[in-house]
């Protein structure tokens, strides 16, 4: 029996001859096939050297944004123009969410705050966050992708890896593809991505990294010490910047520095993630790109800050009822239901106070979550006057396996029931087209976050 493993010899995969055959003739063509004539248990064993791309969007939120405009008839394009994306950009302080290169010159850096912001460069061009457009932009640079290979792990948002190592024999040098799916993506999708080109995942991810946008590099294994280890050791996947901090403090100041350090030196000063992030420095990674067609999200959350102080419960409340509609619409779109729900609070002095609370079982209507959030709300409200608000779901199960909790007493049927219509009302008519009644008196928002949703239906001819 013939064996097909990682240099570890940790993954076997069964080899047919003609398998075989056809990984030999691929080795005579490039560098892909590596023969190890070990001997263990009576098998031959081999190691495939994997093709993998990874694929990120450049500045993602900026640039959906600026696509999505000038598809609808914008004249300007926002990436060349000092431009951010900020959350809440009619109310105080928002936060800077991504920016243009013209904005980054200024200083603008991502986290920061917009009147920060705004000091730097006063003439700055704002513009909300679609969350909705992203999830669409998303889908269709994913379905391209898929074009090549079925083995897509969808990362985030705005990273795929894609597994090209069998699609080879059918679509040829991966080069070659890489800058054929970043020229269709940036014609058909009106985006730029960078791709990087590697053996494994987290030297794919390095690739892509590298310089920025509109880019294709590659990482292979004897590119390491070239391309990877002169860098900071902070811009390693995975090691943030207390770890970065850890690690400057006994001269590792490379990622070089760490890769030649001691592993268990490492382990001993990091704990576990220590040899980690030495093996990520090695360049060595074994991890699978796990084939997922949505984007694993942990949670979905929804916040924002208030124009003013809020200091009356009542009022509270309903904000945190137009978050929760948000945040139970995109839970159910995503075909979640969740066990875990948070309620965040943020006063007038920046004190910042969340509670959560595990349910017994999982959930999804608006009202059976607005319950917990009113219950998690009064048991973390001392009395402050209130600047910002926050509603978050996780622990998610699929719709499918939903159990049913013994003292689950409420007719969630039903309720359920109410809210797929109110989906589909919304989905039709816009988000806005049908509301509770006790909003109808009132000053806020129904449905919040998430602004500049709904009226976006294509974007390059493909369907969300
Ligand atoms: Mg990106």
């Amino acid at each position: 029996m013939i064996l097909i493993t990682n240099h570890k010899f940790q993954r076997f995969y069964d080899v047919k001859v003609n398998d075989l055959l056809e990984y030999l003739f691929y080795c005579k063509r490039t560098y892909v096939l590596i023969l190890y004539s070990y001997e263990q248990r009576g098998s031959l064993r081999w190691l495939i050297v994997r093709i993998i791309f990874h694929i990120d969007a450049n500045s993602a939120y900026l640039s959906w944004t600026a696509a999505a405009m000038l598809e609808k008839g914008y004249r300007i394009d926002i990436r060349e123009i000092p431009a951010v994306i900020s959350g809440d950009p009619l109310n105080r302080h928002g936060i800077i969410l991504a920016k243009s290169i013209p904005a980054k010159k200024y200083g603008i850096a991502t986290g920061q705050s917009l009147f920060e912001a705004r000091q730097k460069c006063p003439e700055l061009a704002v513009f909300p966050p679609s969350y909705d457009l992203y999830m669409l932009c998303s889908n269709a640079m994913y379905h391209i992708l898929l074009e090549y290979s079925p083995a897509i792990e969808r990362y985030s948002i705005d990273e795929c890896f894609l597994d090209y190592t069998a699609s080879k024999n059918r679509f040829g040098e991966p080069l070659k593809i890489a800058y054929e799916i970043k020229n269709r993506i940036k014609k058909e999708l009106g985006f730029t991505v960078n791709i990087g080109v590697s053996t494994n995942k987290l030297l794919a991810k390095m690739g892509s990294e590298l310089k920025k946008p509109d880019q294709i590099h590659t990482l292979w294994p004897s590119e390491i010490e070239k391309k990877m280890w002169p860098l900071p050791v902070g811009e390693l996947f995975m090691v943030g910047r207390a770890t970065a901090q850890k690690l400057q403090r006994i001269n590792i100041n490379t990622i070089g520095d760490l890769a030649k350090a001691d592993p268990n030196h490492m382990k001993a000063l990091l704990k576990s993630p220590g040899l980690l992030v030495w093996e990520f420095a090695n360049g060595i990674d074994d991890s699978q790109v796990t084939l997922n067609s949505d984007i694993i999200q942990k949670g979905v959350g929804n916040s924002t800050t208030i124009s003013h102080d809020v200091t009356d419960r009542t009022e509270a409340l309903m904000i945190l009822l137009a978050l929760t509609e948000r945040v139970a619409m995109r839970l159910r779109r995503l075909g979640y239901m969740a066990s875990l729900v948070s309620v965040s609070v943020k006063t007038d002095g920046f004190i910042r106070y969340s509670h959560q609370l595990k349910l017994q079982s999982c959930i999804n209507t608006t009202t059976e979550i607005y319950e917990y959030v009113c219950l998690l709300f009064d048991q973390c409200w001392k009395g402050e006057p209130i600047r910002h608000l926050g509603v978050h779901v996780s622990d998610f199960q699929d719709i499918e396996v939903r159990q049913y909790s013994l003292f689950d007493n409420r007719d969630s049927e039903k309720l359920q029931a109410i809210d797929r219509v109110v989906d589909r009302i919304r989905e039709k008519y816009g988000t806005r087209s049908i509301i509770r009644g006790r909003f109808a008196n009132g000053n806020t928002n129904a449905v919040q976050g998430g602004t500049n949703d709904s009226d976006f239906i294509m974007m390059g001819g493909y369907k969300q």
